[in-house]
């Protein structure tokens, strides 16, 4: 199997706006291999989260491809494409957007059971507890599965999140500013839990983030400056 997990070639985004077109990724190449982790540095307005959202297939770009383990990702229909970000791709965001009324529980769970069909396969949400309540136990959250998340610190909120993304057990996460609203401390904290988690099972990380520290522990940085790639 090759080792690269994730290929961009000659990927251009434009969004067009009453009266004009706003030419935001300008031409991106980007090779990253099984393992790796990329963080992603920029000024505001570069097109992190644009280029984040294609990458994980949430939007779709106006000309080039993107291959994850050789799958010409937006060659495939829309129902492929869900099939493939549902089994293959883990988010976390700045925001958490968890679901404030429900447990921490219940938001690591909610994907894996819209994932084995618990609607008609309710024997399957055992094992998707046992699940939950493993990844939250390994983000350090064990006595807390029964907070609704609006109970929560900002920095336990944001374990949750790193926990319900890795949920459905993805190989590729995509991290959009992850540590953005938290202190410096709990930030840390964010990094190092996350990236244990990267490394035990030796997924594949892209994170943007304005963090120097993340920046620094990660295996490569790379520069998205006026839409290109340096
Ligand atoms: P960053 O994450 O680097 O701050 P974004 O990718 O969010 O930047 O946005 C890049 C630029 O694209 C911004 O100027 C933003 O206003 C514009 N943009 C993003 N999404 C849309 C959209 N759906 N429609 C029009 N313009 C957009
Ligand atoms: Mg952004």
């Amino acid at each position: 199997m090759s080792d690269i997990k994730l290929e961009i070639k000659d990927l251009h985004k434009f969004f067009d706006i009453p009266g004009k077109r706003l030419h935001i990724l300008k031409g991106i190449n980007l090779t990253v291999k099984k393992g790796e982790i990329v963080a992603i540095l920029g000024p505001s307005g570069s097109g992190k989260s644009t280029l984040l959202h294609i990458l994980g297939t949430l939007i779709r770009p106006t000309e080039g491809n993107v291959y994850i383990e050789n799958t010409d990702v937006f060659s495939l229909c829309d129902e492929e494409l869900s099939a493939l970000r549902n089994k293959k791709i883990g988010f976390i965001f700045q925001f958490h957007y968890l679901l404030p009324e429900f447990t921490a529980l219940e938001n690591v769970m909610i994907p894996m059971m819209i994932q084995n069909d618990a609607k008609r396969h309710p024997e399957r949400s055992e094992g998707s507890q046992n699940n939950a309540v493993k990844l939250l136990e390994n983000v350090g959250l064990a006595e807390r599965l029964s907070h609704n998340v609006n109970e929560l610190s900002g920095g336990e909120q944001q374990r949750v999140a790193i926990a319900r993304a890795l949920s459905c057990n993805p190989e590729l996460l995509l991290a959009d500013e992850p540590t953005g609203n938290l202190d410096k401390e709990t930030a840390n904290s964010v990094k190092d839990i996350l990236w244990n988690l990267v490394r035990q099972e030796n997924k594949t990380l892209i994170i943007v983030t304005h963090n120097e520290d993340l920046a620094k522990s990660s295996d490569r940085i790379v520069h998205l400056i006026d839409g290109k790639i340096y």
